[in-house]
This record gives structure tokens, sequence and C-alpha cells, in this order.
């Protein structure tokens, strides 16, 4: 009698749950697999975890992802574990390496959220691992990384291919200070997820994508805005060419783009097409950006 009053109890609580904290997905999801899940929640007495892993794949492109307990992960699809209070994320497939430092909570934390808009803002199907390996100090991270002499500029490496990220410790402020270094993980994010070829594209949307966008004066645009990336100069000047093509992107983005994400990915695989941002010749693109930085200038 009791075990059968508990099933009972079990079962309303189960009702409960299911109709209040994830009402969003279990209208998304289909009644017989719905009935599945619960039976399985029963034999696991884990009502409120579980209830989506096989719908990972659809709900990790979506907004519900970040409103979905997850954390039994049976198959290949990317768990995404949240905390109850906060709106915090952690998706299964970002790794972070401490190298000689401590954890810093505040890296995964930017990770994971830009991790989040990006895969949705550009709808990216992308389950692969990747790794951040975080270095104590500028000197670490450029002996590890490259070898040889630190060139006072770079404080993030990712090599897309491989999928890892090489990070300077945002402790470390000798080269930027510690707001600007907590923005280079998502720089580097955004050259594993969408990597380009073209370097105002690869460097001027990682750039504005991870709000590293500073002000600048007319005499700071070049001549030829088609390629503003060239890496001639010394540091400070390449870090006005990768502002500049930052501004490029938001110009693209949000003026020629109206921030449709989904056609500025169109336009990565091909750059040289003036006519998909509204403008018939080069010329035409570069008067108009050129006019755009010129507005933007202090
Ligand atoms: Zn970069």
């Amino acid at each position: 009698m009791m075990h059968r009053s508990a099933t009972i109890l079990l079962l309303v609580f189960l009702l409960f749950t299911g109709c209040t904290k994830d009402a969003d997905i279990i209208e998304a999801v289909d009644p017989v697999t719905d009935n599945n899940q619960v039976s399985t929640d029963l034999e696991s007495d884990k009502p409120s975890t579980n209830m989506t892993a096989e719908q990972d794949d659809s709900l990790k492109a979506s907004p519900i992802a970040s409103e979905t307990t997850n954390d039994h992960n049976e198959n290949d699809a990317i768990a995404v574990t949240e905390t109850e209070e906060t709106d915090e994320v952690a998706f299964s497939n970002l790794n972070f390496e401490y190298i000689d430092t401590e954890r810093d909570e505040r890296i995964e934390k930017t990770v994971n959220q830009a991790y989040q808009k990006l895969t949705n803002d550009f709808k990216l199907d992308f389950s692969d691992a990747i790794t951040f390996k975080i270095y104590k100090d500028q000197k670490e991270f450029w002996e590890r990384v490259f070898g040889g002499e630190n060139n006072g500029i770079t404080t993030g490496f990712a090599n897309h291919v491989e999928k890892i990220v090489h990070l300077t410790s945002p402790k470390d402020t000798s080269i930027k200070s510690e707001a600007e270094m907590l923005k280079v993980p998502v720089h580097e994010l955004v050259h594993v997820l969408l990597p380009s070829n073209t370097l105002d594209i690869r460097e001027g949307l990682a750039y504005y994508l991870a709000d590293q966008l500073k002000d600048f004066s007319t005499d700071d645009i070049p001549e030829n805005v088609v390629n503003i990336v060239t890496y001639q100069g010394e540091g400070d000047q390449i870090r006005m060419q990768y502002n500049l093509a930052g501004y490029k992107a938001k110009f693209i983005i949000e003026e020629c783009l109206d921030m449709d994400y989904l056609k500025y990915k169109t336009y990565m695989t091909s750059p040289n097409d003036y006519a998909m941002l509204g403008y018939e010749h080069e010329a035409d693109f570069s008067n108009a950006l050129t006019a755009y930085l010129q507005s933007q200038a202090f």
C-alpha cells in the first residue's frame, strides 16, 4: 500500500514538474517520445533531468536550450547544464585547461555565453570539442605557443583546424586591461566557429563580435578600405587595422544586411560579391564604407 502511494506521489510530482518547469520543451516533444522519457525517468528516479537528451540536436540551436536541464548525456549530443538560480550555461564540448594558473570562471562564463549566442545567431551546426588553454602570463603563452620573443601584441591564438585556443591569463595586464583581456577568449572563439581566409572578415568579425571596437579618428581611415588588414606597420597600427576591420564588419552586418547573420555567413563564402551587400561595384561599396567610417570617427 505504501509503495503504491509513493508511486502515485511520484507520478503527481512528475506531472507537476513536467508541466511547469519544462512546459516549452514538452510542447515541442513528440507525445510518444515524451511517454518513453517519463518511463525512463521513473526508473532512474530523476524526474527533471534527461527529459530531452534525444532532442538535443534540435534544441541546441534554439533559445530553448538555455532553459534545458540536461546533465545525463547518453549519446554524442552536446549536453547543456544550467544552475537553477542563474541563466548560466555550460556546454560539454567546451574544455578549459589551466597551465600553472588557477581556474578563472569569468573566462568560462563569457565563452559559454558567446558560444550559445554565436551558434544560435549564425545557426551553426557545431559539435566538435574546443579546448581553451590558459597560460599564467604573456611570457609563458609565447614560449609555449610560438617560442621566441613576445611580440607585445598577441595575447590569444586560435588553431581552428585542431580547435584549440591558447590564451594569456586575463590577470596579466602587461598588454591590455583586464576587461580587454576578457574579450580575447570570445575573439578566438569566433575564429574557431566562423573561420575565414579573408583577413578583413576574419579579424573584423572577431573584433566586432567580441565587442572590441574602439574610438578612432578620420586620420586613421586608410585609402584602401577593401583590404584594411595588411599587417604593415607597428603594433598600434596593426591593432587599428583590426579595429577598422571591426567597423567594416559592423557596417556590413548592421547597415548592409540589416542584422541578418545568415546572410553574412553567405557573404563570407564570396567576399567579392558586393551585389549581396547592395552595391553594384566594388568602388560603390568602398565609397559607402569610407563615408560610414567618417561618420563613426571622433
Ligand atoms: Zn584574431
